[in-house]
């Protein structure tokens, strides 16, 4: 038996026989050609390009019937990734100048995209190799007249191990037939964490050498919550995560049971669950998962993957398709929050020795009132269509957020020398994720309608601990006691100001927390669709009582090591008595 631990990229265990794909290799001829078979080769080019369109909209059809418009969209960046002018016309020009196949040809021009890609340090971009490497493989694959490796063959349930997977062969397996993913590379947002979370399979990837270490038949167990893998296990831990697995799939049925009925604790305290969401075509999976609106709309991913900045008419109808769909529930927009590790190309933001203590979010929009204002006109303008409220991140202090607001009254006048409609009594929040908002929240909570608290940020600034560095994981405690003592602080300031206090930071979603920050009063928890109906149970399944009891243990406790062990027995408790 061995274990090995690679990244969590989707939640579950699942245990079964390993099925290895290898990669797909290819022999590619260094042909010389003559002048004269020039426009050959091109109309070859142009042939493999045209069916590799035909078959990349093809498997995009059946993905949007047969899992839904959001996967189906995966694939939008490989049609992309065809229509790029400047590979085309690479490959044109050295077919013209060196006289040597196409297929060699293309073969080069894209070893080369894919090497400048992988270089990149933005992690969404670097991702995106991965579109380039599939597409360009099946580009090649038409070119060399080679068939589609398929998946149609899998007999029995197995667990998919690969160096990576490809978007379209993870499009090409269906649920029925695969148990698990587990790849020697990617990170939580690559393509294969995605697809699996949305086909709720569990995976692991980034385990570095998962292909050398198991071997076709092997027995799995993969747990995608903790990034376990065990390779041929004894029978006792086989036992073990069989049962576990059994358990986890019963008790996310009785989960789901909940998560359309609002969320009331027993004896009648009601609080928001709500969803964050980076682009908007997420609102589907935020009401499948029974949100009751959205908490956190990060709106970073408007900036990235394109030249040019975004023009206020595209945020608004980005705004106003959120605000209709999710009608009559709440949408807060997050203005933008780049910097730290969100870098752009094109705002040319200079690198920084410590980006994360640097010029970041809300800095840099108050130091650039114009752009900062295209953003705010179209969430004013959007907020007549729904329930819209916006928030501020990274607030350090009370002049940013005064500074703020006084754009944003610039914005509204704007709006109203245009004769343009919005909602004037726009509800107005404060991120809380700097120890210095949160020590000052008193003065704060003077200024604004409500407060979210980013726990992302909050636990990183104050342990000192990068939260993109691995070398220190071991410190990042969401469970730390300052942390505690921070959102106590921020949750008593908001309450004695009168205002609603929420939560947005992944702390919101983790059943662990959930007792305890329903004792220490929070008013709205939002979280990843995903964890929806969890929260949801655990809330309806206990009493404030009970909470507040578990959250004044809690604050005793010294450390975050005991906290976990202590809201861990607690949960497991109340969701025995609730038969979960
Ligand atoms: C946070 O810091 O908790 C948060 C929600 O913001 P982000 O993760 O986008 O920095
Ligand atoms: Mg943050």
């Amino acid at each position: 038996m061995i274990k090995f631990k690679g990244i969590a990229a989707a939640g579950g265990i699942t245990v079964g026989p390993a099925y290895k794909i290898g990669r797909e290799e290819f022999t590619i001829p260094k042909e010389q050609i003559r002048p004269e078979d020039i426009p050959l080769q091109i109309q070859l080019f142009e042939e493999a390009l045209i069916k590799t369109r035909k078959e990349i909209v093809d498997l995009q059809k059946r993905i949007a019937s047969d899992m839904g418009q959001d996967e189906a969209e995966i694939f939008d960046a490989h049609l992309l990734v065809l229509e790029d002018r400047m590979l085309i016309e690479e490959v044109i020009s050295r077919l013209k100048k060196e006289q040597v196949c196409v297929p060699y040809i293309f073969s080069e021009v894209l070893k080369k995209y894919i090497s400048v890609f992988s270089k990149i340090e933005d992690e969404y971009l670097k991702e995106r190799t991965s579109d380039i490497n599939d597409v360009g493989r099946r580009i090649l694959r038409n070119l060399l007249g080679k068939e589609r490796r398929s998946f149609t063959d899998l007999k029995e349930k197995v667990i998919i191990v690969a160096h990576d997977l490809a978007p379209s062969d993870t499009a090409s397996m269906h649920k029925k037939d695969v148990a698990g993913f587990v790849t020697d590379i990617g990170g939580k947002t690559s393509h294969t964490a995605i697809m699996a979370k949305s086909l709720e399979i569990p995976a692991v990837v980034g385990l570095e050498d998962a292909t050398q270490k198991i071997n076709n038949g092997d027995t799995l167990i993969v747990d995608g919550s903790t990034g376990m893998v065990i390779v041929n296990p004894d029978t006792q831990t086989l036992a073990e995560y069989q049962k576990e697995e059994q358990k986890l799939k019963g008790v996310a049925k009785i989960f789901f049971t909940a998560k359309d009925l609002p969320a009331v604790t027993k004896d009648g305290r009601k609080v928001e669950i709500s969803a964050n969401i980076e682009l908007p075509d997420e609102v589907s999976a935020v009401r499948e998962h029974g949100a009751h609106g959205i908490g956190l709309y990060r709106t970073e991913f408007f900036y990235m993957n394109r030249e040019d900045l975004p023009s206020e008419e595209e945020h608004y109808r980005a705004y106003k398709f959120v605000a209709e769909e999710m009608k009559p529930y709440q949408v807060i927009i997050r203005t933008l929050d780049l910097g730290g590790d969100k870098f752009l190309s094109q705002l040319r933001i200079p690198r920084e020795i410590r980006p994360f203590l640097g010029w970041r979010a809300i800095r840099f929009c108050l130091a650039q009132p114009d752009m900062f204002k295209v953003q705010l006109r179209a969430i004013l303008r959007a907020s007549v269509h729904g329930k819209l409220k916006l928030m501020y991140p990274m607030i350090s202090g009370i002049e940013e957020l005064l500074q703020a607001k006084k754009i944003l009254e610039e914005a509204k006048k704007e709006l109203k020398n245009k004769k343009m409609k919005f909602d004037d009594d726009i509800k107005v929040g404060a991120m809380i994720e700097v120890p210095s908002a949160a020590m000052t929240s008193d003065i704060l909570a003077r200024e604004v309608d409500f407060f979210s608290i980013g726990t992302n940020d909050l636990i990183q600034y104050s342990i000192a601990v990068d939260r993109t560095n691995e070398k220190v994981a071991y410190l990042y405690e969401p469970a730390h006691p300052a942390v505690l003592r921070l959102i106590k602080n921020v949750i008593d300031a908001g309450h004695a100001a009168g205002i609603s206090v929420g939560m947005c930071g992944e702390m919101a979603g983790e059943p662990n927390m959930a007792l305890m920050l329903l004792g220490l009063g929070l008013d709205e928890f939002s979280m990843p669709p995903q964890m929806i109906p969890e929260v949801k149970y655990i809330i309806r399944s206990t009493t404030v009582k009970q909470a507040e009891k578990v959250a004044q243990e809690v604050l005793k406790l010294p450390t975050g090591r005991e906290v976990e062990v202590f809201t861990q027995e607690k949960l497991r408790r109340i969701l025995n008595e609730a038969g979960a």
